[in-house]
């Protein structure tokens, strides 16, 4: 993949698999859905309970992240309690969950169409 493939910023993104997932032509176990969010299940999970958070418009990673998205990663954040609980993830404080968002390389982003995962579910999870 180029750096400028890596800058678009379209509502979809034809080489990206969760652009097509997030569109439905690639299967994904859902979560949530509405205009602008897509969540589905990590098909390689973490913990007991391990989704992913997606913008349905192609956001390459954080590293694109403009001012104008605030309200979009703000409705993400915001939304993302009420799904961990629905998914299984223990109340607050004795529960909780984990949100990571891997940026790049070295931040080990692999996928890059922006998304947050929302981990919890049991301790000890995290392996690195
Ligand atoms: O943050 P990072 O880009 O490394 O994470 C990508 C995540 O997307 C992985 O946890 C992987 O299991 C998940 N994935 C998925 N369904 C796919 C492809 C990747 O859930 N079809």
């Amino acid at each position: 993949m180029t750096e400028h493939h890596h800058e678009h910023r379209n509502a979809y993104e034809p080489d990206c698999i969760f652009c097509k997932i997030a569109e439905g032509s690639i299967p994904s176990r859902k979560v949530y859905g509405d205009d602008e969010i897509y969540a589905f299940h990590d098909i390689s999970p973490w913990a007991p309970v391990h989704f992913l958070m997606i913008p349905k418009r192609h956001v390459p990673s954080m590293a694109q992240v403009r001012p104008e998205d605030a309200g979009l990663l703000g409705r993400m954040l915001a939304l993302a309690p009420k799904l961990a609980l629905e998914q299984g993830c223990n109340p607050y404080p004795e529960g909780g969950f984990r949100i990571v968002i891997n940026t790049g390389a070295e931040g080990g982003q692999e996928v890059h169409h922006l998304h947050l995962h929302v981990i919890g579910g049991a301790r000890p999870w995290l392996k690195g």
